[in-house]
């Protein structure tokens, strides 16, 4: 089959068209970070009015690439045999334009209709980095505005085993970012700046680390670094800043590898996967690395370039929907929220 899927959960907008092998023959995203950047984070106005100027085109453009690739003109929407789409979670109003018009698409073509969670979206974004990639497995999803450790039965078939109580890990490296004045998004800058800096130089809080559960606090931890900025400043000592980055990113690191470990511990699972935008992060990934060679867990990252939205990722759960014949009816909506273990 031939499916085009579609992501505008956030400031993303995305389009990719995926074949029955799982071969992504385009994956087009127009990022709107330039326009949000200015306000210091995404503003969700802005955001679903950026999706509605930019879906016709990047779609047009996706069908053009994915054609090209086949040694042809541009793939009609009557060539494809599913439309898919982000349906949550993620801004409603930015939600909307992508399920709105991958409706219109699917009814008008009368094609079947595919809802893909987001953060399903960001697992699936393993397989790019290995195709014989399968469950089960233990997953940690962090991103912008979601942090969770999950058991994968099998593709579909998701547990819970932990979340953040209030921030989420991407959201902490914004934060912070935003304190030490260097702008949005925050975790590639506090990435690049911590590499130069002492990860002990400041003992900030491992929260939770000792909870005896899987979830996880970041919001503790983002106060802390601010108020030691504060401090600093008050008595007029200039700011170490890649010793902050570096000293508040191992305090993440280290609560995120120690919960994963103990997931699969109690789990049993020899496969570990990350996914989500914060999976970018070089240290994260490194100190994953070492803890699974260590323990001789199977660890599987998603590319370093299919790490934030980009609608690949959907198409990949997508196909898998296709296959399981799991199909959305038209009157399935956006949701802001929405709980990963009912994905369909
Ligand atoms: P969600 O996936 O939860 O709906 P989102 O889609 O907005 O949220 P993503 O695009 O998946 O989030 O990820 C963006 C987040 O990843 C931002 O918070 C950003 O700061 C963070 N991030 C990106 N690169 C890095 C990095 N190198 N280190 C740490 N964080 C990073
Ligand atoms: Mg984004
Ligand atoms: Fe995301």
């Amino acid at each position: 089959p031939l499916i085009l899927a579609i992501e505008s959960s956030c400031d993303e907008t995305g389009a990719a068209v995926i074949d029955g092998e799982g071969t992504l023959l385009a994956d087009v995203v127009a990022s709107q970070v330039d326009f949000h950047a200015r306000f210091g984070g995404v503003v969700p106005e802005i955001a679903s009015r950026k999706h509605v100027e930019a879906i016709c085109g990047v779609c047009e453009e996706c069908l053009e690439q994915a054609g090209a690739r086949l040694g042809q003109g541009p793939l009609a929407w009557a060539d494809l045999d599913a439309v898919a789409v982000t349906y949550a979670p993620g801004l409603m109003g930015a939600l909307v334009v992508g399920v709105a018009f991958a409706k219109g698409a699917a009814w008008a073509q009368g094609l079947p209709f595919i809802g893909v969670n987001h953060l399903e979206g960001h697992l699936h974004a393993n397989k790019l980095g290995a195709a014989d990639l399968r469950p089960p497995l233990v997953a940690s999803l962090v991103s912008g505005g979601n942090t969770l450790l999950v058991e994968v039965r099998d593709w579909g078939d998701y547990r819970v085993l932990g979340e953040t109580i209030d921030d989420a890990v991407g959201e902490a490296f914004d934060k912070v970012a935003k304190a030490l004045g260097l702008g949005y998004p925050g975790g590639p800058v506090i990435s690049r700046l911590a590499a130069q800096g002492n990860p002990d130089a400041i003992a900030f809080p491992r929260a939770m680390l000792h909870s005896g559960n899987l979830d996880f606090s970041l919001s503790g931890l983002k106060t802390a670094v601010t108020s030691y900025i504060g401090k600093e400043r008050e008595v007029g000592r200039p700011l170490n800043v890649p010793d902050i980055a570096a000293s508040f990113q191992q305090a993440v690191i280290d609560v995120q590898v120690a919960k994963a470990l103990r997931a699969l511990e109690e789990t049993g699972a020899t496969t570990f996967c990350l996914g989500g935008g914060v999976a970018a992060n070089p240290a994260l990934r490194a100190a994953y690395q070492q803890a699974c060679d260590q323990r001789g867990v199977r660890l599987v990252l998603p590319p370093l370039s299919a790490c934030g939205d980009h609608a690949g990722m959907i198409a990949l759960v997508a196909l898998e929907r296709f296959r399981q014949g799991r199909f959305f009816g038209l009157d399935a909506d956006a949701q802001a929220r929405c709980d990963l273990e009912r994905p369909y």
